[in-house]
């Protein structure tokens, strides 16, 4: 184990996500359990440039492991993106004595952390928290979970008022770039159909289904929708294409938007942050550097920010075809 390291920042950076704090929480123990000083870091790389630290010991994250958002607050920093920003952030971070840090958030601040570790050789260990799940080199990123729970119980509760009126409901759910919350919560809330962006199902196969379980005696229909789904249509212009194709359904709309980002993190991401957390610190001390903690068949793995960053998810296809197959 290298010596070098004696105090260790950590941050939380771009969209916030459930879980955050318990990657915090963890980070900061851990460091305490090793007995080097830990260092929170207010608005992810904003307060770096402002020198906004306040040092953190074991008892400074009591009662936050079920907390949703994050204690640190996040931010997005423009300046960082400038190399004068990013020297502001390394004079405070060297007149703090802080030899390393620990990035939670998503490629946007890895990139970052990747960029500062070649320019300064500063140690940076990244962990993935966005509800996304879409960071290459884990299968799981900090916040999934939780936002699929939070997802399938709103879309049990609009089903309960879509089959006491027979209406079909369209629920737009996050995702611009990746379907892996429309597809997993779709499937666990037995939705009719599900629109991602990686596939592009197309408006006649849309209408199709919806006709097919109209006359097959379904009382009601859900149908999940990915932000970014390709049939070039919003949610609210499906709703008016399936009207008129369809005029005995009454569609309603419902968009999700941000109350899927919060809430109290589930025991699933919990447990990952807890042991993502662990896993960033022992990485730091042990000399290792510009690398994304990830879980990989229940494993920790450590993966280069770059491959983290460049890489791309890739959407299960087994799960569409479960999809296809429960939708019959
Ligand atoms: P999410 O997309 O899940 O909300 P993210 O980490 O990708 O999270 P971004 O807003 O893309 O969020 O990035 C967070 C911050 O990282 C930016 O505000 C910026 O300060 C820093 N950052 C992003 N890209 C770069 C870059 N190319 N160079 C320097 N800093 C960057």
């Amino acid at each position: 184990m290298s010596t070098e390291i004696k105090k260790i920042g950590v941050f939380t950076s771009g969209g916030d996500s459930p879980g955050m704090n318990a990657a915090i929480r963890s980070v900061v123990r851990t460091c305490a359990y090793m007995k080097i000083e830990c260092v929170g870091i207010y608005r992810g790389y904003e307060g770096m440039i402002e020198g906004d630290f306040k040092p953190m010991d074991a008892r400074s994250v009591n009662n936050i492991i079920n907390k949703g958002g994050t204690i640190l607050k996040s931010a997005r920093s423009l300046e960082f993106r400038t190399p004068e920003g990013r020297a502001k952030a390394y004079e405070n971070l060297k007149k703090e004595s802080i030899d390393a840090f620990v990035v939670i958030g998503g490629d946007g601040s890895f990139t970052g952390a990747m960029i500062f570790n070649q320019e300064y050789n500063f140690p940076v260990i990244g962990i993935p928290g966005t509800i996304d799940n879409d960071i290459y080199g884990t299968t799981y990123t900090v916040g999934f979970d939780t936002a699929l729970n939070t997802v399938v119980e709103v879309i049990d509760k609009i089903r309960d008022t879509a089959s006491s009126h027979n209406r079909l409901f369209f629920v737009e759910v996050m995702g611009r770039d990746v379907g892996h919350i429309a597809l997993n919560a779709g499937v666990g809330a037995g939705a009719e159909e599900i629109l991602i962006p990686e596939e592009n199902l197309g408006l006649d196969r849309l209408l199709e289904s919806l006709k097919r379980s109209k006359q097959s005696g379904k009382s009601s229909s859900i149908v999940v929708v990915a932000e970014g789904d390709k049939t070039g249509k919003n949610v609210f212009e499906l709703k008016e294409y399936v009207e008129e194709h369809i005029p005995i359904y009454d569609v309603r709309v419902s968009v999700l938007g941000h109350m899927q980002r919060g809430g109290s993190p589930s025991c699933f991401d919990r447990v990952l942050a807890s042991r993502m957390g662990v896993k960033a610190v022992e990485a730091l001390l042990e000399g290792k550097t510009s690398l994304m903690v990830g879980i990989q068949d229940n494993k920790l793995t450590l993966t280069p920010l770059i491959k983290a960053i460049k890489g791309h998810t890739k959407i299960d296809k087994e799960l569409i075809r479960v999809s296809d197959i429960m939708s019959t």
